[in-house]
């Protein structure tokens, strides 16, 4: 068994060639564009001073799959875009929820937590069966139940993102988050993601 938490992230689309996108959009500045691509730390040198807004101009937009717990942190990064599977319209009908890795150390604790788990389950499908919309039904469910969102940010956010939660202080499950997106970021812009 793992000893992280079980998320998803995929890379769905991106800004095509966006660090040249960038340079040529930082270069404006100077009105040097024609020496776009002649210095490889370009991009991080105008980073480490600050002058940010370039790489505004890309973004990347990602499938992510965690809790609702998760999710909820997620969301509070603002300057983005986000689409999140509904649990009003659609119905949980699988017992479907995330194992914290830490409850393995402790005695009886995993199976606290499952029972908690059916339990909750257990009475969202009966609410259900006496007619309760799912959007009722679902005060029930845990902050464990499985999520999908689709989050689209900025290059600039991005790097927010994954400097703030990738720190040891952030919930351990945005942090496997924030490691897989920083990762992902790292491959495909490497001269804006470099430092992180
Ligand atoms: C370890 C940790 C613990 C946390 N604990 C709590 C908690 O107990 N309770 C809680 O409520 N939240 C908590 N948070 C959430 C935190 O307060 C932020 O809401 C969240 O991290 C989003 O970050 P942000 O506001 O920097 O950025 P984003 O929304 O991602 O915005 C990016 C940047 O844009 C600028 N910006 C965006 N909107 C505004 C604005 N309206 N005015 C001025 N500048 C703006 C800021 O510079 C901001 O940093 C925690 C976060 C972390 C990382």
């Amino acid at each position: 068994m793992s000893d992280s938490y079980d998320v998803e992230v995929k890379l769905l689309a991106i800004t095509p060639d966006a660090e040249r996108l960038i340079e040529s959009a930082g270069r404006l500045c100077w009105n040097t564009q024609e020496k776009t691509g002649t210095v490889p730390d370009r991009i991080q040198s105008w980073i480490n001073i600050g002058h940010e807004s370039m790489i505004e101009h890309a973004c990347a937009t990602f499938s992510i799959r965690g809790s609702r717990a998760m999710t909820h942190e997620l969301v509070r990064h603002r300057l983005a875009s986000y689409s999140q599977r509904s649990q009003r319209y659609v119905r949980e009908h699988e017992e479907s929820y995330v194992f914290p890795p830490e409850l393995r150390a402790h005695d009886d604790a995993d199976d606290i937590y499952r029972r908690a788990m059916r339990n909750a389950w257990e009475a969202y499908r009966e609410l259900l069966k006496r007619g309760l919309k799912p959007e009722v039904a679902r005060y029930v469910l845990p902050n464990a139940c499985y999520t999908d969102i689709i989050c689209t940010w900025n290059f600039r956010e991005l790097r927010h993102i994954i400097a703030l939660r990738v720190s040891p202080r952030a919930l351990p499950e945005i942090r496997e988050v924030a490691l897989q997106l920083r990762r992902i970021m790292k491959e495909q812009a490497p001269q804006v993601f470099a430092d992180l």
